[in-house]
């Protein structure tokens, strides 16, 4: 028998991140979880195809090195020690939070930024700490000021919901007063003009995390990364599962690293739709953040948002709504297909006018 007193404090206390909604597929044009609105690469079909021939009885190349390789190369980096292969990068942020905060120690994160850093540091028992974002979504240099037990943080670049950047210069500046690695989420770096890939070879505590969930279109396989030093990747390697990525998404993963063509013309595609997007919006009332992901952050200056949402959603249109309290409210808009980005500006233009 199982009761509430056997769970360790830190899970009882837990509220349990809340992923967007995942409904059955058909039923929405769906734009709210930012995944690519377009399928990936034939080459990534061809190769799942091929590894569901087998040998399945065998375990998976326990560090995917086939990946690993696949992806120095596509990154331009010195080889494939250099990379950490992990089930999502949501595994890749557990594990660093796990190698690097202990109980009661502090993780530094910017606020309103991805919800699931807070999720990660309480599962650990650890302490949480937001710097807020100015009214502009410029982070105040705070962000790398000492404090006692700050162990690692944590920067979404570019970031969600609000789809902004903070410059490579600034996280340089950032990275060498903390005393602490600065994990800069790189998840929409691809639909940004600057990354960070090469601030890991130059700076010590800078390490990048990447997902192949959004710009490759494979958020269905889960498949993410870590760039960092060798000794970094040798090091969290000790604490994650054996075998945690399996041989189909091994496969896919590798597959997608060698389509680069694929993945600038896709880029090239969302970013078009989002400026056509963001421009729409704004002629029916929205103030849109220029973004800089494959999302849009806008608020309405008339309307409330939760009613913009239930309208859109009784239509068939999901999007998200995000309440960050005295920070406000607003609305993010993943880039769909242009189709289904014209049919959302149908809906709101009948809707708002
Ligand atoms: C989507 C997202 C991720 C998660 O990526 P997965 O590889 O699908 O786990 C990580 N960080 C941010 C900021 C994201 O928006």
């Amino acid at each position: 028998m199982v009761n509430r007193k056997m769970y360790r404090p830190a899970v009882t206390a837990l509220a349990g991140y809340v992923p967007g909604e995942q409904p059955p597929p058909g039923k929405y044009i769906k734009l709210n979880t930012n995944e690519n609105p377009y399928p990936p690469p034939r080459e990534v079909v061809d190769a799942i195809k091929q590894a569901a021939e087998g040998p399945l009885n065998r375990y998976p190349d326990p560090i995917a090195n086939a990946f690993r390789i696949a992806a120095a190369e596509a990154l331009g980096l010195p080889g494939p020690e250099w990379v950490l292969a992990g089930n999502g990068s949501d595994e890749i942020l557990t594990l660093l939070v796990r190698g690097f905060v202990g109980e009661g120690e502090k993780l530094r994160i910017p606020f309103p930024s991805y919800v699931l850093y807070r999720t990660l540091a309480d599962i650990q028992g650890a302490v949480w700490e937001q710097v807020s974002f100015n009214d502009q979504w410029e982070l105040p240099a705070e962000f790398s000021d000492a404090a006692g037990n700050l162990k690692l943080a944590l920067l979404p670049n570019p970031n969600s919901p609000s789809g902004t950047v903070v410059s490579r210069s600034q996280i340089v500046e950032l990275s060498d007063r903390l005393e602490c690695p600065l994990v800069v989420d790189e998840a929409y770096a691809d639909f940004a003009d600057e990354n960070c890939v090469s601030l890991v070879l130059e700076h010590d505590n800078i390490l990048v995390t990447r997902t192949l969930s959004k710009s490759y279109g494979l958020a269905g396989i889960r498949f993410g990364f870590l760039i960092a030093k060798p000794e970094v990747v040798a090091e969290l390697s000790k604490i994650k599962d054996s075998y945690n990525c399996d041989a189909i998404s091994i496969a896919a993963a590798t597959a997608a690293m060698k389509c680069s063509g694929w993945l600038a013309e896709n880029c090239r595609k969302i970013i078009a739709t989002r400026t056509r997007m963001s421009v729409e919006l704004e002629k029916l009332g929205f103030l849109v953040t220029p973004s800089h992901a494959n999302f849009v952050w806008c608020r309405h200056q008339q309307i409330r948002h939760a009613e913009i949402y239930e309208f859109l959603k009784s239509q068939q249109v999901l999007v998200r709504l995000m309440d960050f309290g005295e920070s406000g409210d607003g609305l993010r808009i993943s880039v769909g297909t242009d189709q289904q980005v014209d049919a959302v500006l149908h809906l709101l233009k009948s809707y708002l006018s």
